[in-house]
C-alpha cells in the first residue's frame, strides 16, 4: 500500500511511503550511540601509561578543561560527578540549606529531580509549569518563596529547551533562595555560541548515554565561580579538600579515568554526532504534521537526544496505535513527578498544565541513525491519527 499524503497546514507532501515494508521493522523509541572502541583506545592506553585511574587524575582535567571550552566558561567552574542526579543533590548540599525545608520544584520533570531534593535532606514542593515555557514561571515562583520558608528552588530545563537564566539569578538575588537548574537535557543548549548562558545560579549537566553527549555515567556541575565549585567538588570526595582532612559530610562521587576516556572520545566526535542529532531534529520538523507541538523552539540553534510533542487530544490512544505499527513511544517524565508513588505523600500546588500535558504527551523514537523513512512513516501514522 502506498499513499500520498498532503497536509494542507504545512503545505508539504508525506513522499510514498511503503507501510508494507516499514511495519516489518521495529522502531526502538531510543537507541544511544556512544564512541566506538576505536575512538577510545588512545585514551585507554593514555591510562595504561599513567598508571592514575581516578581522582582528578591528567585525563578528568583535559576532559574538564575542553568541556569549560565547550561551554565557554572558566575550567574551575566545572565539576565532574558520576551523575546529573548526585551533582544537583551535591549543588542543593553545598548551600547549607537547614534539613526539612522546602525545595520549590515542577512535577513535570523526570523523576530523578525529585530524587536529588530528598537526598540533600529537602522536601519538594511541586508546582505547575508554564504552559509556553513547559517549565516554571519566575514570578510565581518569587510570589511563592516570598510568603514560605523556602529553602531552595530547583528549575528544569524542559528536554534541553532554553530559558532565561538571567531572570532566575533576580529571582534568587531578590528572594534569597539559591536556585539551581536541572539543565540535565541541555549539553548542547548551554554551548558557548548555544541559546542559553550559565548565569549565577548552578546548572546541572547530564553525561548519561541516553542524552546528547555521553559517557555512560556521568554528569558536569557549572558552579558560579572557582570557589563555589571547589565546595560542591569536596563533597564529591569524601569532604576532603587540599589534604586528607573531611570538612564537610561528602560522599563518594568522583569520575574515573575510564569515564573522562569515553568523554573525551565523545568530544572528538561532537562534531559529527551533532550534525547527525541535527539531522533527525530537522527531518522530524519536516514532516511532522502541524497539529502537533514541538517543544519550545524546539532545535533553534539547540539539540535535544529526546522529542516529545503534544498532541491535541489524549495521547494514549495515539500510543498504542503507534506500538500496533511497530513504533515504540515512551513518557519519558510519565504523568509528574507527584504521581510517582515515591513522591504522592509531598505537597504541592495546584497542577493543571502539568495534568493536561501529561495527557496529550508523547516522545517519539528520536536517535542518530533512524532512516528518514522511518520519520516519515511515524509522522504518517501521527497524521492519520489525528485527522
Ligand atoms: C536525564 C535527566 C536527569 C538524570 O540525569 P542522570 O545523569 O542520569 O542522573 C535528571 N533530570 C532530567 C530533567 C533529566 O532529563
Amino acid at each position: 500500500m502506498k499513499r500520498n499524503l498532503i497536509n494542507p497546514m504545512k503545505n508539504h507532501i508525506f513522499s510514498e511511503v511503503s507501510n508494507d515494508i516499514l511495519q516489518k521493522k521495529f522502531i526502538a523509541v531510543a537507541r544511544p550511540s556512544l564512541p566506538t572502541a576505536e575512538y577510545i583506545l588512545p585514551y585507554l592506553q593514555q591510562i595504561d601509561q599513567n598508571h592514575w585511574y581516578s581522582n582528578q587524575g591528567p585525563l578528568h582535567n583535559i576532559f574538564q578543561e575542553r568541556l569549560g571550552a565547550l561551554w565557554g566558561v572558566e575550567t574551575g567552574r566545572i565539576v565532574l560527578v558520576t551523575s546529573a542526579t548526585t551533582g544537583l543533590s551535591l549543588a542543593l548540599r553545598a548551600h547549607n540549606i537547614t534539613h526539612g525545608k522546602y525545595c520549590l520544584v515542577p512535577s513535570w520533570t523526570f523523576v530523578a529531580t525529585a530524587s536529588a531534593i530528598v537526598n540533600a535532606g529537602l522536601k519538594p514542593h511541586f508546582l505547575d509549569i508554564s504552559p509556553n515555557t513547559w517549565s516554571l514561571d519566575p514570578s510565581y515562583v518569587e510570589y511563592l518563596a516570598e510568603r514560605r520558608d523556602i529553602g531552595a528552588i530547583l528549575v528544569v530545563v524542559p528536554f534541553g529547551a532554553p530559558l532565561d537564566l538571567a531572570e532566575w539569578d533576580n529571582v534568587a538575588e531578590r528572594t534569597g533562595c539559591p536556585v539551581i537548574i536541572d539543565a540535565a537535557a541541555a549539553f548542547d543548549t548551554l554551548r558557548s555560541d548555544g541559546p542559553m548562558r550559565p548565569q549565577k545560579s548552578t546548572v546541572v549537566v547530564s553525561l548519561h548515554a541516553t542524552k546528547v553527549f555521553g559517557v555512560g555515567e556521568g554528569g558536569a556541575v557549572i558552579a558560579r565561580d572557582p570557589i563555589a565549585a571547589e565546595r560542591i567538588r569536596a563533597l564529591t570526595r569524601f569532604g576532603f579538600s587540599g589534604g586528607r582532612i573531611a570538612h564537610y559530610s561528602g560522599i563518594n562521587a568522583k569520575i574515573s579515568e575510564y569515564t573522562a576516556a569515553v568523554g573525551l572520545a565523545s568530544l572528538d566526535c561532537w562534531a559529527i554526532t551533532r550534525a547527525k542529532w541535527n539531522r533527525v531534529t530537522e527531518l522530524y520538523k519536516k514532516y511532522l504534521p502541524s497539529t502537533v507541538t514541538l517543544p519550545p523552539n524546539f532545535g533553534n540553534s539547540w539539540i535535544s537526544s529526546t522529542l516529545t510533542v503534544l498532541c491535541s487530544v489524549n495521547s494514549s490512544t495515539l500510543q498504542s496505535c503507534l506500538l500496533k505499527r511497530q513504533v515504540e513511544t515512551v513518557l519519558w517524565w510519565g504523568y509528574g513527578c507527584h504521581e510517582q508513588p515515591a513522591y504522592t505523600a509531598y505537597t504541592r500546588e495546584a497542577l493543571p498544565v502539568t495534568h493536561d500535558y501529561a495527557q496529550r504527551s508523547v516522545g517519539l523514537p528520536f536517535w542518530l541513525g533512524i532512516e528518514e523513512e522511518s520519520i516519515q512513516y511515524i509522522c504518517n501514522v501521527i497524521f492519520n491519527y489525528l485527522e
